[in-house]
């Protein structure tokens, strides 16, 4: 993947609560294409691999099961500095500490509910993009 993408997730918590739409609107607002997406469900296999890194803290039982509890919205996001901007888009993983208008500040709940993912690195937006699709799915 080019480093002008950068991968993103739509959490359980935003899609049960409705924010699917409103979500996508601010990321397409703040000038990012999307180049794939799919509606889709984690299973226990799938977000304990997706969240491997995080597998010694102490949260990783509960990050699992709240990213397993429902429907995900999963997407590949296309603009300059993709993988940066996103992640000012979105905000602090904690969204007391996130900034007024970021996507966290405005629809997460709490450091583990916090309503969108987004890559860190450019090396980690294509490892997780291709977790999620494969290259005839991405645009
Ligand atoms: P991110 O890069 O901002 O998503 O943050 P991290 O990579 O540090 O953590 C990954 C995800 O784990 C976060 O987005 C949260 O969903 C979850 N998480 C992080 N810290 C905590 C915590 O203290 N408690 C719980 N329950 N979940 C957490």
């Amino acid at each position: 993947m080019v480093t002008n993408r950068t991968f993103t997730m739509i959490k359980p918590d935003a899609v049960a609560q409705g924010h699917i739409g409103a979500i996508l609107e601010k990321i397409n607002a703040a000038g990012f294409k999307i180049v794939a997406m799919k509606y889709t469900q984690l299973s226990q296999r799938d977000a304990e691999a997706f969240y491997a890194v995080h597998a010694a803290r102490p949260f990783f039982g509960e990050l699992v099961a709240f990213m397993t509890r429902g429907p995900i919205v999963a997407a590949v996001l296309e603009k300059d500095n993709a993988v940066a901007d996103f992640r000012t888009l979105i905000g602090a993983t904690n969204p007391a500490e996130a900034a007024e208008g970021t996507l966290r500040k405005l629809f997460a709940t709490s450091v583990g509910e916090n309503a969108v993912h987004g890559s860190d690195s450019d090396a980690n937006a294509a490892i997780e993009a291709a977790f999620h699709f494969s290259g005839r799915e991405i645009f």
